[in-house]
This record gives C-alpha cells, structure tokens and sequence, in this order.
C-alpha cells in the first residue's frame, strides 16, 4: 500500500533549507553600546540623535516597582520567594 500524499526526503530538505535562523543584527549606539538596528538604545534611550526614552526615569520606575513588589511578597509572608526576586532585580539594575 502506498501513502498517495507522503513527501520524500528531497522535498522535506528543500522545504527546509530556508528553516535556519539567523542572528539578529546588532550595531553600535553612539553611547558605545551594542543595539538592535531601528530600535532605541536600552543603555542611553537614544534613536536617530536624540534622546527618546528617559532611562533615569525608567531605572527609578523599576527601582520603585522592586521596592513595592518586595513589600508585598513580606506582608504577604512569602520570604522565601523573596529573596529570589530580590536577587534578581538587583541583577537586573546592575546591567
Ligand atoms: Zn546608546
């Protein structure tokens, strides 16, 4: 018996040969940074010249949000989970 729709191995190659991923392109900001092309620096906030996103005022946001979310993981009384988020936003401000 013959499966009358199977698709042999030379079609499944050649279907798949455009299947690879590539690399997203990375250039250099004006800061020094590495940033993805046609998007705003995360470093410096800057697109095409000039200052876009406000990055001191995200950073403070963030901060305060850590802040708020610890205080309730304490009141709440999850302090092992705790710990753990805290790590991490610490981690994550750093960079
Ligand atoms: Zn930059």
């Amino acid at each position: 018996m013959v499966v009358r729709m199977r698709v042999n191995r030379s079609k499944t190659g050649k279907r798949r040969s455009h299947h690879a991923l590539v690399a997203g392109r990375l250039i250099t900001c004006e800061c020094g940074a590495k940033r993805q092309n046609h998007r705003a620096c995360p470093s410096c906030g800057k697109y095409n010249g000039r200052v876009t996103v406000d990055v001191v005022a995200r950073a403070q946001r963030d901060a305060a949000r850590a802040k708020r979310r610890e205080k309730a993981m304490r009141e709440s009384g999850q302090v092992s989970a705790l710990d753990k988020v805290a790590d991490t936003d610490k981690e994550k401000s750093t960079t």
